[in-house]
């Protein structure tokens, strides 16, 4: 028999589909969907995972957070459990006494490491595998499926090493740091503060930035902006662009206030040409992703579907530079039988000689681009967001290049002078296709030497220099690529957890005052410097490029996580005292109308929440919280009893604002 392992069921079933012909049993082993077939008299049977099946966990002894047992837990090697106990068991009675098995998950380390995991549980049940084999794809489609099965190779160990070594490094991270410092914080149970390899730099970014922004101090400065009239009005700016000096800007406005005609002096035009963008990395997807106003991880979550539907290729890749091996012609042909066909034809009739490459270029996945039209297939509408934005991008990459006019106009007004610029598409080829960019600015009526335009008016404008700006999901994931924080399959996924853990919110991505800290608190050790966790990455491509093992860059990783314990240990009460006045700041409700001192949400010893006076013991006010929910200040109190009123935020439901007091509540 022959068996082969998908990622997912939805995989599994579309592998099966076409290796089939579409002749396919749908079987069911418990609640395990398996798709079984015959072919050249051998059978077939394909089964689906849910991703990974085994769990790395620490022993029994360790599952109580104690402090004595820390040191003991970064040399502790991690058991294996099964986790989906379901596929496992079907995978059991599915096995034969003569399996050749075709490992076909995802092509990348995590999927090798989930296709060796099933490998190894497999070889638990005493059964000899006659034949073992790996089936290498990076797009669900005929021809890719096919060609992966007829072109069958080895499984690659040292890329489920680079994959396991991950697992067991951020393990001992998470485990030894979230308990050290949820310890000293005295936050245990649902409150626990999480700490992580990747997690806590990527924070440590957010929290740097926001310290910048609340450092910034705005200044004041000054414009002169001129408006002219030649057809229609535009703006032109003083040449000094910004005036710091009050008096100064002044004595020139009054220079020119009046004047009601400006003398053209120099016309400068330039023709550019504009390249389009390069082909679809993972992180420039997302990036792009989270422009349209999709979070990345939800724009991960489509382009995953969209991959299993068998329309778009996979969608982890590093790379932006087509192999030579990707057919073009055949796409764009598929294409133009779709609703891009205005665009697909352009680009088969006029496209660029060569397709755009960006900087990296690997060789396991070609980068993100469609590999079929949806036909008939119904596809939900962020689905179809997604969708656009790949074709749309597919196409640009292989447009001519966007020719543009600038021009650089500058003014005599009274002896000043002023200057604007205009910006004019003159052949926009790939920006008719690519339509996500705003235009560059606007064109300017033709102009010449000499010639005398009316003034409108003259405007002296007052303003502030901004703070820096904040991240945004697609900017935070550039800047992590570029510290090599994480990998492309995670990064999403990391933003997501500190959102989750409640470090972050999300709109504006900014971080909360235990986020800060917390940070804080991890200053002096490695953790949170990108540093540490980019060598280990590396060491991670090491291992699956065969050049550095497993054990000895866990063992590294043992000694650096030794090393920050030691520091963190030694600073352990300042950190505890810092991140409960930070608890206390960030869940303070107001004031107490008794006594006056701050009302703060706590937890009672049975987990309950309430919300207790800090003025306890002489103030023994409190009051019972709903348990759930998202809870929140607002700064306003009641009217009739003067108590806090508070914000309840409920998932899926929308907020309401109560006063705390529940006497007051029913007198309602
Ligand atoms: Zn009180
Ligand atoms: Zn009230």
């Amino acid at each position: 028999m022959k068996l082969v392992i998908c990622e997912k069921n939805i995989s599994a079933r579309r592998i099966a589909f076409i290796l089939s012909e579409g002749k396919v049993k749908n079987k069911k082993l418990g609640s395990t969907p398996v798709y079984e077939f015959t072919k050249d008299g051998d059978v077939w049977d394909i089964i689906g995972l849910r991703g990974h099946i085994i769990n790395l966990d620490y022993p029994k002894k360790f599952r109580q957070w104690r402090e004595e047992t820390l040191s003991d837990l970064i040399n502790e090697e991690p058991c294996k459990e099964v986790s989906e106990k379901g596929i496992a068991s079907s995978l059991k009675s599915l096995v034969d006494t003569n399996p050749f098995i075709i490992v076909a998950t995802d092509f990348d380390r995590e999927g090798e490491l989930i296709g060796v995991e099933v490998i190894n549980l497999i070889k638990e049940y005493n059964k000899n595998i006659k034949q073992l084999k790996r089936a290498k794809f990076s797009a669900i489609t005929n021809y890719e499926i096919k060609n992966a099965f007829n072109e069958l190779t080895e499984v690659d160990y040292n890329l489920s090493d680079a994959g396991e070594s991950r697992q067991i490094i951020d393990l001992a991270w998470g485990a030894v740091l979230t308990r050290f410092i949820s310890l000293a914080s005295k936050r245990l149970g649902r409150d626990f503060l999480s700490i992580g390899r990747v997690q806590s730099p990527t924070l440590a970014l957010l929290v740097k930035k926001e310290k910048e922004i609340r450092k910034f101090e705005p200044k004041t400065f000054w414009k002169i902006i001129a408006t002219l009239e030649k057809e229609k009005p535009f703006n032109a700016n003083h040449s000094e662009g910004q005036f710091w000096d009050e008096k100064q800007v002044k004595t020139i406005y009054d220079k020119v206030k009046d004047t009601k005609t400006a003398t053209v002096e120099k016309v400068d035009k330039k023709i550019n040409k504009e390249i389009p963008p390069a082909p679809f990395s993972t992180t420039t997807f997302l990036q792009s992703a989270t422009y349209l106003g999709i979070s990345a991880a939800y724009a991960m979550t489509i382009a995953e579907e969209l991959y299993m539907l068998g329309l778009t290729s996979y969608p982890r890749t590093d790379n932006t530079v087509y192999p030579k091996s990707l057919n073009i012609k055949g796409i764009l042909q598929k294409l133009s039988k779709s609703r891009f066909s205005k665009e697909a034809n352009e680009v088969i009739s006029n496209g660029r000689k060569n397709p755009t490459r960006g900087k990296k270029k690997t060789t396991d996945h070609p980068p993100i681009h469609p590999v079929e039209i949806p036909y008939d297939k119904k596809l939900t509408r962020d689905q179809e967001k997604i969708y656009e934005l790949i074709c749309r991008r597919f196409l640009a990459t292989l447009a001519k290049d966007a020719i543009s006019e600038t021009v650089d106009v500058s003014f005599d007004i009274s002896g000043e002078e002023f200057k604007t610029s205009g910006y004019r598409l003159i052949e926009p080829n790939w920006r008719a296709i690519y339509t996500y960019f705003k235009e560059k600015g606007k064109p300017l009526p033709e102009m010449n030497d000499g010639e005398t335009i009316d003034v409108l008016k003259i405007k002296l404008k007052e303003d502030q220099t901004k703070p820096p700006k904040r991240y945004t999901q697609g900017s935070l994931i550039v800047e992590m690529e570029k510290l090599s924080l994480g990998t492309k399959s995670t990064r999403h996924e990391i933003i997501n957890k500190l959102y989750m853990r409640k470090y972050i919110t999300l709109s504006p991505l900014a971080p909360n005052p235990i986020a800060i800290a917390v940070i804080d608190a991890l200053e002096d050790c490695d953790v949170v410097k990108p540093k540490m966790t980019a060598v280990l990455e590396k060491d991670m491509n090491l291992i699956a490029e065969g050049k550095k093992t497993l054990g000895d860059t866990v063992n590294e990783s043992r000694e650096m996580l030794t090393k920050v314990m030691k520091t963190l240990e030694r600073d352990k009460e300042k950190i505890g005292t810092n991140i409960r006045i930070a608890h206390m700041e960030q869940n303070k409700v107001g004031k107490c109308p008794k006594c006056g001192n701050d009302l703060i949400i706590m937890n009672s010893k049975n987990r309950k929440r309430f919300v207790g006076c800090s003025g306890f013991p002489d103030c023994k006010n409190a009051y019972p919280l709903p348990q759930k929910g998202y809870i929140s200040n607002t700064n306003n109190i009641c009217d009739k009893c003067k108590t806090p009123i508070i914000r309840v935020k409920n998932k899926g439901t929308k907020a309401w604002e109560i006063c705390l007091d529940i006497k007051c509540q029913e007198r309602k």
